[in-house]
């Protein structure tokens, strides 16, 4: 049986009141809110340099996209971000500075308050605002994915030809990329 350093077990009584807490509070978490799943490079981080390893993020935020991140927060989602990078520690660990640095440096330059019901007042308050997003290391159970390198499975496994994925380029990545053109004329 586990005991403290004085010998007492950790009866069942003693734990309970800790472990209701938790599970309460996780039931509640994952209950409450639905995930939407975000990539990382090419969609929240710009990526124009292109791969330097997991924890080497050198480019600055795709223009919207903290408002966006911030704006899901506020409407109830989990904003649950899963990249290639999350596998590793250190991957983890420079998404979330990076993205504390960015909120707090769009706060700076008069973009939107990353609390919506406090008032920030050091930037050491926006930089902490990593904490609201979710950083799993596995896939979650999204209800919506948001990807630049992925296309929407629409029951039609005709629509996905070998030659479709050779020719995929990311939006920014597409020499026209800033005529938005149709999807059916992107390919
Ligand atoms: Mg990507």
């Amino acid at each position: 049986m586990a005991t403290d350093r004085t010998g007492a077990p950790f009866s069942a009584e003693r734990m309970a009141p800790m472990t209701r807490y938790r599970n309460t509070w996780k039931e509640m978490e994952e209950m409450s809110k639905p995930i939407i799943s975000i990539d990382f490079d090419g969609v929240i981080h710009s990526y124009s340099s292109g791969w330097k390893g997991a924890h080497v993020i050198p480019d600055p935020p795709v223009e919207g996209a903290i408002d966006a991140l911030l704006g899901y927060l506020d409407a109830g989602f989990e904003v649950a971000i899963f990249s290639s990078r999350s596998k590793s520690l250190l991957g983890r660990w420079a998404m979330k500075r990076w993205l504390g640095k960015e909120i707090a440096k769009h706060w700076e330059a008069g973009g939107r308050s990353p609390i919506y019901d406090a008032e920030v007042e050091c930037w050491g308050d926006a930089a902490g605002i990593y904490r609201r997003f979710s950083w799993p290391w596995f896939k979650p159970a999204a209800i919506i994915t948001i990807d630049d390198r992925a296309l929407t499975f629409d029951g039609d496994w005709s629509e996905f030809p070998p030659q479709r994925f050779r020719n995929f380029k990311p939006w920014n990545k597409r020499p026209d990329y800033k005529t938005m053109l149709a999807p059916e004329d992107r390919y």
